[in-house]
């Protein structure tokens, strides 16, 4: 026998020895009655009211159990959601991030292809394919240690656009300053002041006709080298613009007579007077020519001068041509550089056939000399001004 049986039977008898046979006597009105209640009844009605308790216990148990499993459960889901709903936002700020820069950049490119359609009369694509030589070439490498490298993925290729376009816009700042340069220093060679033509040009005041200049300051919010690009490309507008107005062409193709600008002795009073303009002697009838592409403002008599046409080749300059005996151009014609205008005669003070040629530059006299006379070098700097200007305007077409 093992002790485990030994114990189980040590359980029972002391089991059974709680379960006596009970006799009750009732007693009611007099009558004594007997109720005998046995062990094994005993027995019974304990295991059934232990079975009830077991069980009751259990179910308790079991509704405990799944009401604590389901608030973990609820607890766990909850977490889950919380997680979800931070990741979400995380990703709806990246996205916002992310769209924003390919906004900000997608501005940027407009700007980039309105200028280069404002400035060269080409897409950025067609600048750089080699024909313009002052187009910016090459790629340049880019700065790729400045992005993030704990960027995502597509934030790190907006990063590489971002450097992109301002490897361009840097390339095209420097050809825009290189331009400039140019058409200053033959600006300057001219006799012009380059800052006060860029002055006036950007305070409105007989400055060239600059198509986008109300949309100046707009590229200030796109960064500094955008803004340091539009003033570049204001700059190079002024400058080239008036090189292409200076009236650099023969008015007539006959040889002036050099030393008839300034005080001379007037040829009816022999008093010293100021003269205006350099005269041209020559046949009656000489063609006389625009001396600059503009257009005609002018074409009547004025006191003194006789017939008169005048051009306007905008950037407050302007040429007159006088004596004449006759016209061939009307009022609003543009001409252009060379283009014939007038005949040459004699009318208002004049002694003999002879053109009287005056440039005027914000409506004061200048002496014509250092226009007709300009060097090589110049009128190479304002030949390449006058096909970019001419491309800008075919393309505005
Ligand atoms: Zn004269």
């Amino acid at each position: 026998m093992s002790s485990q049986s030994t114990g189980l039977r040590h359980w029972r008898q002391r089991f059974n020895a709680l379960f006596q046979d009970h006799e009750i006597f009732i007693r009611t009105h007099g009558h004594v009655r007997f109720l005998r209640i046995s062990a094994l009844l005993q027995k019974r009605a304990a295991l059934i009211a232990a079975a009830v308790l077991l069980v009751w216990a259990g179910v308790t148990l079991a509704i405990l159990v799944s009401q604590l499993l389901g608030s973990e459960e609820r607890a766990a889901v909850a977490k889950q959601q919380a997680a979800a709903s931070a990741a979400e936002a995380r990703i709806a700020k990246y996205r916002d991030s992310v769209a924003e820069t390919a906004a900000d950049l997608a501005e940027r490119q407009d700007q980039l292809d309105q200028w280069s359609q404002d400035s060269f009369g080409v897409q950025p694509a067609a600048a750089t394919d080699g024909a313009n030589a002052d187009a910016p070439a090459a790629p340049v490498p880019l700065k790729t240690s400045a992005i993030d490298p704990s960027l995502p993925p597509e934030a790190q290729a907006l990063a590489r656009l971002e450097a992109r376009q301002e490897a361009f816009a840097g390339r095209l700042l420097v050809a825009v300053n290189d331009r400039a340069a140019k058409a200053e220093s033959a600006v300057t060679k001219l006799g012009l002041n380059p800052a006060d033509l860029v002055r006036n040009a950007a305070a409105g005041r007989g400055g060239p006709f600059i198509p986008y200049r109300g949309k100046m300051g707009k590229a200030k919010a796109l960064g500094p080298s955008f803004a340091a690009l539009e003033g570049a490309l204001f700059r190079m507008e002024v400058l080239e613009r008036t090189l292409v107005a200076v009236p650099s062409g023969n008015p007539a193709n006959v040889m002036m007579l050099s030393s008839s600008y300034g005080y001379r002795h007037d040829p009816f009073t022999g008093a010293s007077a100021m003269h205006s303009g350099l005269d041209f002697p020559g046949p009656l009838g000489t063609p006389i020519l625009a001396a600059a592409p503009g257009k005609v403002v002018f074409v009547g008599q004025r006191s003194g001068y006789g017939n008169v046409v005048e051009v306007d080749h905008g950037q407050g300059i302007l040429t007159r041509y006088a004596h004449l005996s006759g016209f061939t151009a009307k009022v609003g014609t543009q001409v252009a550089a060379g283009e014939q205008i007038a005949k040459m005669g004699s009318t208002g003070r004049s002694t003999g056939s002879h053109l009287h040629f005056e440039v005027r530059l914000n409506g004061v006299a200048v002496n014509p000399r250092r226009f007709l006379e300009a060097k090589a070098d110049v009128l190479e700097v304002k030949a390449d001004a006058r096909q970019r200007v001419g491309s800008v305007a075919s393309a505005a077409r």
